[in-house]
């Protein structure tokens, strides 16, 4: 059975209002084939499992030491607890051993059921809002028999759907859960490849290639271009990410993302470096600057959401 099909999520956000149209409920599902250095959900890009450690949260107490049988556990000096992530197995014993919150797994499996059980709660705020449910990541088809289950779903119960993208996705796969979804946001962060590949882990050819397939059949679109001091925000990306945009004939909106460094945090608590750590939110001077750059193609480009 279709309700069955299960897929591992690190989130389910309700009553947002910053992921497509009206009051949503946003369903993040874990693993992404990018990794770009400004990622605000460094948690998204493994497939995998991740165990978090906050060390702020925790009070010593010592009961996830108790609990772990692998001895990746110990107490620090400073009264809290440190890991080793290599003897970690990401059992789970920690987390619920902990009553502080301080230690908590990212991604989960759940089957479409348990999913649209959630999302269903809420139908009352997308009728009266003009909203929906948006599937974001990591990156939503990367799980495309999931994604596609739970678009069937949504469409039964006359859901408005969205898939939030990077674009970076065999073709065939987001044609066909082009045929299931409402809206698409699409994000644009580099337009040289060599750059995009330097930036964000992957070459930008695919990406844009399925932007121009999507727009062939009409199919919805809000751009989304994060502007990232430093690493996209030159003239002459600018210029050339607002001619290209121009060129494709299904786009409704597109939205100038600024820059925040919100996600810092995240990678202490999954044990990575964040090396974009001297970088700050970029300027109301320069997000102006960034927008007439970008509508020198005549677009009409908005700031945020
Ligand atoms: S997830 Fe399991 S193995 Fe890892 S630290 Fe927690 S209790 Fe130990
Ligand atoms: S169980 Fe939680 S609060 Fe207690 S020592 Fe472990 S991490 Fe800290």
């Amino acid at each position: 059975m279709e309700r069955d099909v299960r897929g591992i999520v690190f989130d389910l956000r309700k009553y947002s209002v910053h992921d497509g149209p009206g009051i949503r409920t946003t369903v993040f599902l874990k693993g992404c084939p990018l990794s770009c250095l400004w990622c605000h959900n460094p948690e998204s890009q493994s497939f995998w499992p991740e165990l978090l450690h906050r060390p702020s949260a925790c009070i010593g107490c010592g009961a996830c030491i108790a609990a772990c049988p692998e001895k990746a556990l110990a107490p620090s000096p400073d009264g809290g607890v440190v890991l080793d992530r290599k003897r970690c197995i990401l059992c789970g014993a920690c987390c619920r051993a902990c009553v502080a919150d301080a230690l908590e797994m990212a991604g989960k499996s759940l089957s479409v059921a348990e999913v649209m059980a959630t999302v269903r709660e809420d139908v009352l705020f997308y009728d009266q809002s003009g909203g929906g449910v948006t599937f974001s990541g990591g990156e939503p088809l990367s799980q495309p028999v999931f994604l596609a289950a739970l678009l069937r779903a949504c469409r039964g119960e006359e859901i408005s759907t969205a898939v939030d993208t990077s674009g970076y996705a065999p073709s065939e796969t987001l044609l066909a859960v082009a045929e299931l979804a409402d809206l698409f946001l699409y994000d644009l962060k580099h337009m040289d490849s060599r750059r995009h590949e330097e930036v964000a882990g992957v070459p930008n050819e695919l990406i844009l290639e399925n932007a121009r397939l999507l727009s062939e059949r009409n199919v919805p679109l809000w751009i989304r271009i994060p502007l990232i001091p430093g690493i996209n925000d030159d003239e002459k990306n600018l210029c050339d990410t607002g001619a290209f945009v121009a060129t494709l004939q299904s786009v409704r909106k597109v939205s100038l993302l600024p820059y925040h460094p919100s996600g810092r945090d995240k990678y202490r608590k999954i044990g990575r470096a964040y090396a974009l750590s001297s970088l700050t939110t970029p300027s109301s001077e320069e997000m102006e600057r960034a927008v007439e750059l970008l509508s020198r193609s005549g677009l009409s480009v908005m700031i945020g959401g």
